[in-house]
């Protein structure tokens, strides 16, 4: 007999007439994410499991999964598992780190341009009819990007892949991690290490690469903010909780910093009903990262060999928790 597999959402059709060949394989169709009344209940015979980020996969989850030998997450954050709890079960857990960090790199950048530059913001200005109020020399400006120094919280995959795009962009790029790079590195990169605090206080732009922990959790709030350049610009596309949101809100709507580019949220997805909707300042996008055709291809066949490995009680090919 098969072993069975659930899956949270559907992958591409490679991948499911691959798994399929090998497991008895059962799709969620209905809302996502899976409501947990639901996931309880199908978690329970399944021997492997593929989900994503939006899938809180915690201890309730986790102990009604009595067969379960593996999870693979379509995706590199691995902050709606509890890893702890599925070591300490023997569960292994595989992701899928390096295919999604130029897409995601990129994604950052261009909200960046986006923010500076205020191209969402004059495409609405367009399709709204008021092109004609925005004639004057001194109206309509954004902020250059060359020369401006660029702060990178979580120099790891993404963050160096966002400053090689900065250099190129002629900018200035400091960093912080809780390990400094090596002083060669730090050279050959042409990136500079700061503490936390100065982080905030030097950049014109603060983009956010860290994971989401309980050591990151709300890690950016008004205290910061306070900190920041009046003239400065916060860009979020690693989780959304590493902001405290109703601070965030406050800081733009006071002009405590200037704005905000954000893909990543509290709550996901967001709606009209959240005040960031409604700013001027601010750039959103619907968590979409790593979300090109070439990169998701490459993120589903890692998922599948993750698995597959898994299943056999062997590492992941990427492995979280081995
Ligand atoms: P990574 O290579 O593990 O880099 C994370 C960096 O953060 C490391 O350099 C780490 O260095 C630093 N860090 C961790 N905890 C820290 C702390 N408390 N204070 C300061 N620095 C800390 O991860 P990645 O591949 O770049 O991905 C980063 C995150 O991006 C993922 O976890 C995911 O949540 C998010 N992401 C979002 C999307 C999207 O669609 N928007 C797509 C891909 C990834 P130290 O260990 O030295 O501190």
């Amino acid at each position: 007999m098969k072993k069975k597999v659930l899956l949270t959402r559907k992958l591409h059709d490679f991948a499911l007439m691959d798994l399929k060949k090998y497991y008895d394989i059962e799709i969620h169709q209905g809302k996502i994410p899976m409501p947990k009344k639901t996931l309880l209940k199908k978690i329970r015979n399944k021997d492997g499991l593929i989900c994503f980020p939006y899938d809180n996969i915690d201890k309730d989850v986790l102990s009604a999964a009595k067969k379960l030998k593996t999870i693979s997450t379509y995706s590199v954050g691995y902050d709606h598992i509890d890893v702890k709890y599925a070591k300490k079960q023997g569960i292994s857990i595989g992701y899928t780190p390096e295919v999604l960090t130029d897409a995601t790199a990129d994604l950052t950048f261009a909200l960046i341009l986006d923010l500076l530059r205020r191209v969402t913001e004059g495409d609405k200005t367009i399709r709204r009819g008021r092109w004609t109020q925005i004639y004057g020399a001194y109206d309509y400006v954004g902020t250059d990007i060359s020369g401006k120094i660029l702060g990178i919280l979580g120099f790891g995959r993404i963050g160096a892949a966002v400053a090689k795009r900065a250099k190129a962009f002629g900018m200035n790029i400091i960093y912080h991690n809780r390990h400094t790079l090596s002083k060669n590195t730090e050279k050959s990169l042409g990136v500079k290490y700061v503490t936390f605090d100065q982080l905030f206080k030097k950049s014109d732009i603060v983009s956010i690469h860290v994971p989401y922990t309980k050591e990151t959790h709300e890690l950016v709030n008004m205290k910061l903010f306070k900190k920041m350049k009046k003239t400065s610009f916060i860009i979020n596309t690693a989780r959304g909780k590493i902001i405290k949101e109703n601070d965030l809100i406050y800081a733009l709507k006071k002009k405590i910093i200037a704005g905000a580019a954000l893909d990543v949220f509290r709550n996901e997805p967001i709606g009209l009903n959240n005040p960031l909707t409604k700013m001027q300042n601010v750039v959103l996008s619907p968590h979409i990262g790593s979300s090109t055709a070439e990169t998701r291809k490459k993120m589903a066949e890692i998922t599948v060999i993750n698995l597959k490995l898994g299943m056999i009680g062997k590492t992941p090919l990427y492995s979280v928790n081995s």
